[in-house]
């Protein structure tokens, strides 16, 4: 391996120090917490831990956490009446709803019920609307936290070539409008994209949100590029154990990458460190409030 590791751990703690010390001014300027609620509908295990994990994270930052759990027989209506009455709550500067959700319940309508001002996931149309025309938005965690990682590692991304492979709204196509914005040369790659390693080749930037274990291959790499994995993927391992790994291959990409992100210790712990860091800026442009420069 040449590559250097892009350490997200260690920088997600870091972050997650500045979110607190914004916590601590917040308090002291609005006389309270910044508030996240997260909505929870039925009982997905692997849900529940994510649930369990953002709570717990926004206590230690200082924030105040409101959990609310729905039977997973819930209705729509149901669920968007919750969100409206979390909407009118002024203690609440953020609502997040756990995807999946149960069949009967349209993800859309409901993302659409959350108020933009308070839509710290960003997948409200008008924050991913202002995303793309370039005005200030909240941002999806996983994409703003690559961000992140990218600009700490190589510094000025402006010029840069950058292949995007996955255009999901949540990963792909938000992370496509961030590099944008920070004047790279952005292609976005997706199942029906021909000759990808030839694409991907001509990347010094690839970000993979495929979904897809160690599909991207070491000579798919162009040398010297910077690979961000967010692929998370259980697979079979010796003795009946299971791991996680990436969307790419990770010994053969850090044989000629300059620097790479592991599988996990990567991407992983950005997520919940950006929500953190979005229910703050959220927070503080709900009260008219100035951004905190360091987040
Ligand atoms: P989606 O399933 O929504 O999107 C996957 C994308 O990959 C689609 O755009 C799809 O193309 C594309 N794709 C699938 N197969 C191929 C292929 N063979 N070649 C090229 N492109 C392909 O996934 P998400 O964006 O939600 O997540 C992607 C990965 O990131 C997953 O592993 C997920 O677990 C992980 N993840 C990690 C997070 C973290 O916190 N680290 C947070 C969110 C996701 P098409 O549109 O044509 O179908």
């Amino acid at each position: 391996m040449s590559a250097a590791l892009i350490d997200g751990k260690a920088f997600a703690e870091g972050l997650r120090g500045r979110v607190a010390q914004a916590v601590t001014r917040f308090q002291a300027e609005a006389h309270r917490a910044p508030g996240l609620a997260v909505v929870l509908v039925g009982e997905d295990p692997a849900s529940s831990v994510y649930v369990r994990s953002k709570g717990k994270a926004c206590r230690e930052a200082g924030m105040e956490s409101m959990e609310h759990r729905l039977p997973d027989t819930s209705t729509q209506a149901e669920l968007i009446a919750l969100v409206q009455q979390l909407n009118a709550d002024d203690r609440v500067d953020g609502i997040l709803v756990q995807l999946p959700l149960p069949r009967q319940i349209d993800d859309k309508a409901v993302i659409a019920a959350i108020d933009p001002a308070k839509d710290v996931d960003g997948f409200h149309v008008v924050n991913a609307g202002r995303l793309a025309v370039g005005e200030d938005a909240l941002v999806p965690c996983t994409p703003l936290g690559c961000l992140m990682l990218l600009k700490d590692r190589m510094g000025d991304l402006t010029g840069k070539s950058a292949v995007v492979i996955g255009r999901s709204n949540i990963v792909g196509k938000p992370m496509a409008q961030l590099l944008l914005g920070e004047s790279c040369t952005v292609t976005i790659a997706h199942s029906r994209t021909q000759d990808l390693p030839d694409v991907v080749r001509r990347a010094d930037i690839v970000v993979a949100a495929v979904g897809r274990p160690e599909m991207v291959k070491g000579d798919w790499i162009k040398p010297g590029a910077v690979v961000i994995d967010v692929g998370i993927n259980r697979i079979d391992a010796d003795a009946g154990k299971t791991k996680l790994v990436g969307d790419v291959d990770f010994a053969e990409a850090a044989a000629v990458a300059s620097a790479i992100t592991p599988v996990p210790g990567g991407v992983g712990p950005m997520t919940i460190a950006v929500l953190l860091r979005n229910t703050v800026v959220a927070a503080r442009a709900r009260l008219g409030l100035a951004a905190e420069p360091g987040l």
